[in-house]
């Protein structure tokens, strides 16, 4: 199934989103992330971030087709619900009639709203029971409370399936120990933390903490269950704070408990009754409060350790990153003072300065500029150039003279123009460098997204047609349908085509009339089995205007005027651009008079139109092998096929037949032109197994078939009914 979670990143959503996936279904969620973690859903799920009051989440609802909905998107907190009853309103009733109404309008089979304790405010009986009057104390307890109404209401007018779920305080992993939190989560927190409890009031006030997993074990049972209304979800347990304290201090060491003032509106007991929903669901919580605790109490100190551990080595690599940028910078700095110093040492060596085989000075400003750009080939410029002068001066010269020496300036002109030009084409070769970097770092995040959506539309587009191959107009199943046109017995393929009409156009009230050979007359050959609408088994052309019309216009009519005297629909049946039987739709939701129905009605009628004729062609040009020579006598072979076909339809309770056996010893002797004129049009004459002649009247009772036999006896043909169809085909 498909199960959205609202609320899913949450505390408790997280769970039942987990727990969902882990009982194989496919899990969705929609979360704004304002209390949620993602980090707190580590499994293969499909989410969306928006909040639940956003218009917008019709857009998820009309690609996916939720089975289940799980409505725990919500503002949770008490105090805040008292500084800003706005946006407690906009998140808790808001937010929920858009799931409703979004649940209604797509089908969804299940709706389970959270609800709260704070429904009841502060009872005077305890445990507390579902039918306890409700009277909530603050603004969140009332938003719960009229979304419990709502989805009364939603339940009474549209019949969507809807439960609430009253939970009394919970606690378990995952719990934020701020906002949200309970006191539960802030102990351990407090605890973990090496800080003091702070109790306000006494301690003495109780509460009925229920475990996590224990919620979502009952959500998930309620999905099977078809139970609607509320029920309290509870351990039906009354702990105190100082309990509550005591158990903890068996785990952990307490600091010390500070007693703070008692918070202005909190209740001084709780507890609720849990009957309803052990008998309703087959539930019964798991863990009692020390299992739970521990469990609770387990979780925390391993995220305590985890997240100790990561401080730890952002600490270290806090401290290693700036040494290893500081690195970066330098070491171009030693390098070129190096490199500098190894000039110095091999002119030294060799003591003939600018007159060695190649220009040292020269070649260490070239290499700087190639390993670090502009900036480095300057500093090497101006070092070689005031090496150049020192060596000079060395030689003799007067410092002063050098600077007036056109060669002093042409070499230190020299080394400019090389270390700048260097430095220049490898700065731009570096720059053109990164540009091509980030380039390719947006197009590698633009492939991401890109392949994101498309992953996400293969998914969508899947999904659609695992839907289209499950429906009921599958191409699968209308190749099925239209397969059973596939006859070449045209009696057939009108029994066919009142299944086939059934199937397609979902309905159950099909007869199909066939026209007299002079055109006049209308007679049924097939209906609907469980037809309870009066079907006139001969329709008068002349006295019918809707049949006339499809006569001459050999359109579909529509009884627009709602006429109780009429089908709903009619279409003809036409072969050669003749209509030879008409097909009728008698009862039809009124929904469904619409012209998208017409034309699936027009499709499916031109469809058995054309299978009609197929058969006729084929009997056409088959009818020397059908017939006894010269005779309107089937054969034997022929007439046990059709009687098979009558007999199967009749099984079906689409059409009767009578079939009557002719008192006649010799069947040659001439009687079928006296039965032909006396029979009507689909009626048949036969030569059974046993070589007697035998009539078969289409669409007849035993009682109606009482006035052919009179007409027939009046004709001097003795018939009577054989004892067994089977006997002859
Ligand atoms: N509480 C407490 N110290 C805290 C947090 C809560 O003594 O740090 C008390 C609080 O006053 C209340 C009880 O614990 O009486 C349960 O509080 P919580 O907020 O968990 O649930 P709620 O009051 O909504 O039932």
């Amino acid at each position: 199934m498909d199960i959205l979670v609202t609320g899913g990143c949450g505390f408790i959503g997280s769970h039942v989103a987990e727990r969902f996936y882990k009982e194989g279904h496919n899990v969705f969620i929609i979360d704004n992330l304002t209390s949620g973690l993602r980090s707190n859903i580590n499994f293969k799920h499909k989410f969306y971030e928006m909040a639940v009051e956003d218009m917008r989440c019709e857009d998820i609802f009309c690609i996916n087709k939720f089975n289940v909905v799980v409505h725990l998107a919500a503002q949770t907190s008490v105090p805040a619900s008292f500084e800003n009853p706005y946006k407690d309103t906009v998140s808790n009733v808001t937010g929920l009639i858009n799931m409703l109404s979004l649940s209604e309008r797509y089908g969804v089979k299940r709706f389970i709203f959270i609800s709260s304790a704070a429904v009841y405010g502060d009872p005077d009986q305890l445990p507390t029971d579902e039918d306890t009057e409700t009277n909530p104390m603050a603004p969140y307890g009332i938003s719960k409370l009229v979304g419990e109404m709502y989805c009364h209401k939603w339940h009474e007018i549209y019949g969507l399936s809807t439960v609430c779920l009253r939970l009394s305080n919970a606690y378990g992993p995952r719990q934020a120990a701020k906002g949200e939190g309970g006191v539960v989560s802030v102990f351990m927190k407090q605890i973990l933390d090496g800080q003091s409890l702070t109790v306000y009031g006494d301690g003495k006030q109780t509460r009925d903490f229920i475990y996590v997993e224990d919620i979502a074990d009952a959500v998930y049972r309620c999905v099977e269950s078809g139970f609607c209304g509320v029920m309290n979800l509870s351990a039906n347990t009354e702990i105190s704070i100082n309990d509550l304290i005591d158990t903890l201090a068996h785990r952990a060491d307490i600091k010390e408990a500070l007693h703070k003032e008692k918070r202005s509106g909190d209740i001084s007991r709780s507890s609720m009754d849990n009957s309803r929903i052990k008998r309703e669901l087959n539930w019964l919580p798991k863990y009692n409060f020390e299992e739970g605790l521990q469990k609770t109490f387990d979780w925390y100190a391993s995220i305590y350790k985890k997240q100790e551990k990561e401080t730890e080595a952002s600490k270290k690599s806090e401290t290693t990153k700036p040494r290893s940028k500081l690195a970066d910078y330098a070491i171009p700095f030693v390098e070129s003072l190096l490199g500098f110093i190894a000039v110095i040492f091999i002119e030294r060596l060799f003591n003939r300065g600018d007159h060695f085989f190649i220009d040292l000075k020269l070649l260490y400003i070239i290499l700087m500029g190639i390993a670090y750009g502009t900036k480095h080939s300057i500093m090497a410029v101006a070092l070689s150039s005031s090496l150049f002068i020192i060596s000079n001066a060395g030689y003799g010269r007067d410092l002063i003279s050098l600077f007036y020496d056109p060669n002093s300036l042409l070499h230190i002109a020299y080394y400019l123009f090389a270390g700048f030009s260097v430095g220049y084409t490898i700065d731009m070769k570096n720059r053109k460098v990164k540009s091509q970097d980030l380039k390719i770092e947006a197009t590698e995040e633009k492939l991401e997204f890109v392949t994101k959506v498309y992953d996400e539309t293969r998914i969508v587009k899947n999904e659609l047609q695992k839907q289209i191959m499950a429906s009921q107009d599958s191409f699968g199943k209308i190749y099925s349908i239209i397969k059973e046109l596939d006859t070449f017995e045209p009696e057939d393929v009108f029994s066919s085509a009142v299944q086939v009409m059934e199937k397609i156009l979902k309905v159950n009230s099909i007869a199909i009339h066939v026209m007299s050979r002079n055109g006049l007359f209308a007679r049924l050959v097939a209906n609907s089995g469980s037809l309870s609408w009066h079907i006139s088994k001969s329709m008068k052309v002349e006295d019918s205007p809707a049949l006339k019309y499809i006569m001459e216009s050999k359109e579909i009519f529509v009884n627009k005027k709602l006429d109780p005297s009429l089908p709903i629909m009619m279409a003809p049946i036409t072969d050669n651009g003749k209509t030879v039987a008409i097909i009728s739709i008698l009862e039809l939701d009124f929904d469904n008079i619409n012209l998208y129905y017409q034309n699936l009605f027009k499709v499916a009628s031109d469809m058995i139109s054309s299978s009609l004729s197929k058969a006729h062609r084929y009997q056409e040009a088959t009818n020397d092998s059908r017939y006894i020579s010269g005779t309107a006598i089937l054969n034997r072979d022929s007439f046990e096929k059709l009687l098979h076909g009558k007999m199967q339809t009749k099984e079906k309770e689409m059409a009767n037949y009578v079939l009557l056996c002719v008192n006649a010893a010799d069947p040659a002797d001439n009687l079928e032109h006296r039965i032909s004129n006396t029979i009507r049009d689909r009626d048949y004459i036969g030569l059974g197994k046993d070589n007697r002649l035998y009539i078969l009247l289409s669409n007849t009772s035993e009682k109606e078939a009482g006035a052919v036999t009179k007409r027939l006896t009046d004709k001097g043909i003795s018939t009577s009914i054989p004892a067994g169809a089977d006997l002859i085909a």
